[in-house]
């Protein structure tokens, strides 16, 4: 759209398009807070729950890390940075140990 183009419109043209934009602004305002109420939803649904049976996550530590343990399946979830504090640790046999024993099994 050229200046040429928006001079020749009458003020109702004008108007109205300026309303449009203004509703499309609110539409797109509307989307993203509806967005995130879905997020905050899923997040407030999903915190401290196992993603792998739903059970609720209690807090243990471990080695001086806390970690998120199951109450229902015994499932443990390490948050981001977790696995290598563990790994780095004193006891650098934790994670290899792990690993050493899923290479055993081939
Ligand atoms: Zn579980």
């Amino acid at each position: 759209m050229t200046k040429e183009k928006k001079s020749s419109k009458t003020e109702d043209e004008y108007i109205a398009k300026e309303e449009a934009e203004k509703i499309k602004r609110l539409q797109d305002k509307l989307k993203e807070e509806a967005e995130a109420k879905q997020r905050a939803e899923i997040q407030a649904a999903c915190y401290m729950k196992c993603p792998k049976c739903g059970g609720e996550l209690e807090e243990i530590m471990f080695r001086g890390i806390k970690i998120d343990r199951c109450t229902s399946c015994d499932g443990v979830w390490l948050d981001e940075g977790e696995l290598e504090k563990l790994a780095g640790s004193d006891d650098a046999n934790i994670v290899g140990g792990i690993l050493g024993f899923f290479k055993s099994e081939g």
